[in-house]
């Protein structure tokens, strides 16, 4: 008899939640940036069941879009960071992507600009919160504040180590009023981020992309690794957890960041909300109209 083919989702021999969650205290020097925590399959088998998982996913964010439409107050916040090139966009082009855009809160931050600076930093992170119902993504977020800011000396010492505490006590707050928080953290080798630049520079396409300061990143490696430990030890916390993503495998860092967010959308356990008004009078209407 033939072997019967697994179902890919058995080749997830740890769950993705559990191979990819931030322990305290782990050495992020020591994160393999190529490797596929939990993932036993080839790239084909993640590609395979990526699609797959993208219809569930897209079916759980309708869940949640309808709890949201009838009352409800639940909502999922996926954090995104990560140095340049490490893949943030595509995962909202080819994860988020996979779900209906309507139902997607999507920010990106960048420098913050004059009219943000006048106000403290967690102020444009509040007005981008993900509404109840909402699947909101950040792409870059409030935790810059410990890292750019560190790294490029914005902040004195004394005022950016404050930030943990606050960026604890924020979230805390955030995920008492409802929202499943989801952070996840793209680390990309040094050599693969070389390659991704690179392919900036030659293609013409891709030029937009290009910053030259992304090269400047490049001589602080070492700070950002220091500043991603410290964030990701302090700031790991059961309500928002971080998951530390390895990236140089763009359809690993894709297929994991999928399971993430579906397993956090079915922990949410929401069902269809019920019709509030009387189905078999409104057949009825209906025939007769
Ligand atoms: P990109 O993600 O390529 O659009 O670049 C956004 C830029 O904004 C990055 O260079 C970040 O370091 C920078 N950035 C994001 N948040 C902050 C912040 N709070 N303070 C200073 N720079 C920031
Ligand atoms: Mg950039």
């Amino acid at each position: 008899m033939p072997k019967k083919a697994k179902p890919p989702e058995t080749l997830w021999q740890t769950a993705a939640d559990e191979a990819l969650r931030w322990r305290r205290g782990a050495d992020l020097s020591a994160l393999d940036e190529a490797a596929t925590p939990g993932w036993a399959g080839k790239r084909r088998d993640g590609e395979q069941l990526l699609a797959a998982r993208g219809a569930e996913l897209a079916e759980l964010q309708e869940r949640l879009f309808a709890h949201g439409r009838t009352g409800g107050d639940r909502s999922v916040l996926l954090v995104l960071q990560g140095l340049d090139t490490a893949g943030k966009g595509g995962i909202v082009r080819h994860v988020v992507g996979m779900v209906d855009p309507q139902g997607v809160m999507y920010r990106g931050f960048g420098v913050p600009t004059r009219e943000e600076q006048e106000h403290g930093y967690l102020w444009r992170i509040r007005n981008a919160l993900p509404r109840p119902g909402y699947l909101g993504v950040f792409d870059r977020s409030h935790h810059e504040q410990v890292l750019v800011v560190r790294v490029d000396r914005l902040e004195p010492v004394k005022t950016w180590r404050k930030h943990y505490r606050e960026l604890n006590e924020f979230e805390a707050e955030v995920a008492a009023s409802g929202t499943l928080i989801v952070k996840v953290a793209l680390f990309v080798s040094p050599g693969e981020q070389k390659k991704r630049l690179a392919e900036r520079l030659d293609r013409p396409d891709k030029h937009w992309k290009f910053n030259p300061s992304d090269i400047d990143v490049r001589g602080k490696l070492p700070q950002y690794l220091a500043a991603y430990q410290e964030l990701l030890d302090r700031t790991s916390t059961p309500v928002a957890p971080w998951y530390a993503v390895p990236a140089d495998r763009k359809w690993y860092a894709r297929l994991a960041v999928t399971e993430l967010l579906t397993g956090a959308l079915r922990s949410l356990d929401l069902g269809w909300p019920p019709a509030d008004f009387d189905i078999v009078a409104e057949k009825a209407r209906l025939a007769a109209s």
